[in-house]
């Protein structure tokens, strides 16, 4: 049974509309009535007064001083009501005065829908910002496709580019009733989380999983089982969670973690009781994958340390 919860920052339940991000007519139509997302230099997004969710303005509504390019915008997609949404980014020097929310607050407290279109938006404008020329002729770059895309400029035919999902494995190993957990020396102290990394040419999903454990824990593994997947957009990550079995326990450490251990129910219940042992984020699917292996596991130890389990705990940034 894959994992059973949605997780945040995907679920938009927006129709992206693939079919219509190159109809001119359609989109400029559109975004005179459009429903905006708004987002500030820093990547935050513009929210209500109760920051509970994203505020959306509509064209008409904007000042003179921030007035927004069509041409700019994501079109993040229509929803049930058939209300279109697009994601801009707000000019240097705008005048709204809304509470900013960031992605992490953001995927913690907003629904998924909110927290999804945010994650799109925040990876799709971040990898805009950082692909501003073009990478065959050093020409400028303009967006395409309802903003999806990035097209060269300079009339020698380049090639269109799209926007960069990095692929990255996540795996909660078991041995024996244990689960093996890492930390690496930047994390704060107490926090544990499932061994990652990124995914790399010419490899399946199962080879990198292998792999990565292979060099953080010097484990070799005899099983491998995937789980699901989260957009992580810091800043352009997809992650790709799996549950392993471990062919033998015996550790030895590489160069990525601090520290990696094999825990039991009962040492994780009683690090969490104790505030020894944190999870990490309830917004990860570092917190989802451990929370499901716990509750797959016997026992009064099993229920309690799922029981115990942080409903709030310091991010853990993999950027
Ligand atoms: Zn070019």
């Amino acid at each position: 049974m894959p994992l059973s919860t949605r997780l945040p920052l995907s679920g938009s339940g927006l129709d992206r509309c693939d079919e219509r991000r190159q109809d001119r007519d359609w989109l400029r139509q559109q975004w005179a009535r459009a429903r905006l997302w708004l987002l500030d230099d820093d990547g935050r997004m513009l929210a209500r007064e109760d920051c509970a969710a994203p505020l959306h303005l509509d064209v008409a509504s904007l000042t003179e001083a921030c007035r927004l390019d069509a041409d700019d915008a994501l079109l993040l997609g229509v929803d049930a009501d058939g209300d279109v949404h697009f994601a801009v980014q707000l000019p240097a020097g705008s005048d709204l005065s809304a509470p900013r929310v960031g992605i992490r607050e953001a995927a913690a407290r907003w629904s998924a829908t909110d927290s999804a279109g945010f994650a799109c938006a925040a990876a799709v404008f971040g990898w805009r910002r950082r692909y501003r020329y073009c990478p065959q002729c050093g020409g400028q770059l303009s967006p395409g496709r309802a903003g999806f895309s990035l097209i060269c400029r300079s009339g020698s035919g380049c090639t269109e580019q799209f926007p960069r999902t990095d692929s990255a494995v996540i795996v909660v190993v078991e041995h024996d009733g244990r689960c093996l957990l890492g930390r690496q020396a930047s994390w704060p102290a107490g926090v544990y989380s499932a061994l990652a990394g990124f995914v790399e040419p010419g490899e399946s999903l199962e080879e990198a999983v292998c792999r990565e454990v292979g060099e953080e824990a010097g484990v070799s593994l005899s099983e491998v089982r995937y789980r699901g997947s989260q957009p992580w957009p810091f800043p352009h990550s997809i992650m790709l969670g799996f549950h392993a079995t471990a062919a033998d326990p015996a550790l030895r450490l590489g160069d990525e973690l601090e520290d990696a251990r094999w825990f039991s129910p009962e040492e994780l219940a009683e690090g969490f009781a104790a505030q020894r042992l944190y999870a990490p984020s309830p917004i990860s699917i570092s917190y989802h994958l451990l929370r499901e292996w716990l509750s797959m596991q016997e026992g009064e130890a099993a229920s309690d340390a799922l029981a115990r389990m942080p409903a709030a705990a310091m991010g853990v940034r993999r950027d």
